[in-house]
């Protein structure tokens, strides 16, 4: 089964958690034990997992995000004027794989999952498959 889940952004830089719609996917899938898929097809965008509790953390990550890699800089190169963001998507990656346990996702306790854009605002679609049984 796949879905895709649209996500508009509302910052320039944006974290959605879409715990939830993957959760729903997977619950209707009907897939009890087997693997999920979570991957977005956009090169500014990307998808991790992290605390979801706190929101201090995210904050944080943004943080230091923005700090290591700045958005300007002399010796970049792609006439768009948005590296940064192209930056920023590749070191953390466009997908994640989630082990589904039982009908649902194995996730920590305190984990969530997240999509992040870092040249918004702007419309984003995430492609949910999960597979097995
Ligand atoms: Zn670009």
């Amino acid at each position: 089964m796949t879905e895709t889940i649209r996500v508009k952004t509302t910052k320039h830089t944006s974290v959605v958690n879409i715990t939830p719609q993957v959760k729903d996917i997977v619950s209707r899938s009907g897939v009890k034990d087997g693997l999920c898929i979570v991957y977005v097809p956009h090169t500014t965008a990307c998808v991790f997992i992290n605390e979801g509790a706190d929101p201090d953390v995210v904050k944080d990550i943004i943080y230091m995000l923005e700090k290591l890699v700045p958005w300007n800089d002399p010796r970049y190169e792609h006439g768009e004027g948005n590296s940064a963001a192209h930056i920023r998507s590749a070191v953390i990656g466009n997908s994640r794989v989630i082990p589904v346990v039982d009908g649902k996702l194995a996730l920590g306790t305190w984990e969530s999952v997240f999509l992040a854009e870092f040249d918004g605002p702007r419309e984003r679609k995430v492609i949910v498959k999960v597979i097995g049984d």
